[in-house]
């Protein structure tokens, strides 16, 4: 028996709540006395607050008491357990006389999500029950999103690297053409900056995922890290006759990881290149917002429609793959500007119009001297 179960077992038996443990095993609600409902009210109070379902049954599986969560997801009905499978269970349980678990998965209601249930079903000594649901539902939706990003990214390096063989053989066939040789080994070069790009910005978001930034965080200063983002684009930005400004004021600073600030900006202004066409001008420029620095890069190019923008934080996710891949892109570079927004305690939101530009807006919290990097610490 769990020890939440010991504990609820231990009350309805106990002393403040004895009237209750008669009536549980009562099979008719007439038989209530004063005492029983006010128990009974007291049960209720306990459960409501729970984070995981539980509910009380009596012998005939009336439902006497659920927690908030348990009615929500559909466990407790009014009266009634919801799933026959949990009735299933119940007759299970106190067949064996010991406490059954299985998994249970509990399709979506008009107001509720489907949940993945580990239920625990406890009989107590007078055939009423205690149901206990854990949420593995998060835990589920984890490993279907490992699963879904293990197969993206078996999917995105198999192309760089077919393409590195095929060349590989290509450039050794004419090995007597010097000139198709080079031809061959300069796009040879260009899948392996791919390929060696793809790779870093799998292992940036792995670390990003696995640290926290914030526990071993410096004051950044946001100009300097804005110069040393636009520094790192200029090249591109001549070579794409793209004009790059710059506007920040001194004197804001940011606490946090500033190696992953500088990724992060870096990433967005590579974006506003990459999307905008010849003689478009890309801004890069913050501003402090109360409690909050704001970064912000704007660009006048192609734009994202209202239906992209929902989605172009996603990994791997891209509007137009052989855009994105023409400029070296690996759809990875928006959830890493995501991943270091949440991390320092900020987020990242876009404006967009197709055929107008669009403006990434960096918000992060400004550090106050003194302040712990990491509240409660
Ligand atoms: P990628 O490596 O493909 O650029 P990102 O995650 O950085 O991946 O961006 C996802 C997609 O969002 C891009 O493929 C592109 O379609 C779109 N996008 C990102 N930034 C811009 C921008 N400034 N203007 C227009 N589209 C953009």
């Amino acid at each position: 028996m769990t020890p939440f179960a010991a504990a609820l077992l231990g009350l309805v038996s106990g002393a403040g709540l004895g009237a209750l443990a008669v009536w549980l095993g009562v099979r008719h609600a007439s038989a209530r006395t004063a005492s029983e409902v006010v128990a009974r009210q007291q049960l209720t109070e306990i459960l409501a607050p729970l984070a995981a379902a539980v509910v009380v049954v009596t012998a005939a599986d009336t439902v006497l008491a659920a927690s908030s969560f348990a009615k929500a997801c559909g466990l407790a009905r009014g009266s009634s357990i919801g799933p026959s499978a949990v009735v299933d269970l119940l007759a299970e349980a106190r067949a064996s006389g010991r406490p059954v678990e299985r998994d249970l998965r509990l399709p979506a209601g008009p107001s509720s999500p489907a949940v993945q249930l580990d239920v625990k079903v406890v009989p107590l000594s007078n055939g009423a029950a205690v149901v206990v649901g854990e949420d593995r539902s998060a835990d589920l939706r984890f490993s279907e999103t490992r699963r879904d990003f293990v197969a993206n990214i078996t999917h995105e390096l198999k192309t760089p690297i077919g393409a590195i063989t095929l060349l590989a053989e290509a450039a050794d066939a004419a090995a007597d053409e010097p000139d198709a040789v080079r031809a061959f080994l300069g796009k040879l070069m260009k899948e392996a900056r791919r390929l060696n790009e793809l790779v870093s910005q799998i292992i940036a978001l792995s670390r990003l995922q696995a640290q926290n930034p914030l526990l071993a965080a410096h004051e950044v200063d946001v100009q300097a890290l804005l110069e040393a983002s636009v520094a790192r684009c200029r090249e591109i930005a001549a070579a794409s006759d793209v004009a790059l400004s710059m506007s920040a004021p001194p004197g804001l600073t940011v606490l946090g990881d500033a190696e992953e600030l500088e990724t992060a900006v870096t990433n967005l202004v590579q974006n506003a290149i990459a999307y905008s066409e010849p003689g478009a001008r890309v801004a890069v420029s913050s501003q402090a917002s109360g409690s909050h620095v704001d970064i912000r890069v704007s660009d006048n190019g192609i734009g994202i429609s209202d239906a992209d923008q929902k989605r172009i934080f996603e990994r791997f996710y891209r509007v137009d793959a052989g855009r994105s891949r023409a400029s070296g892109g690996t759809g990875l570079g928006l959830s890493i500007v995501k991943h270091v927004a949440q991390a320092h305690g900020g987020e990242v939101a876009v404006w967009s119009r197709l055929g107008q530009g669009s403006t990434f807006t960096l918000r992060l919290p400004a550090s106050q001297e003194g302040a712990p990097a990491w509240p409660g610490c």
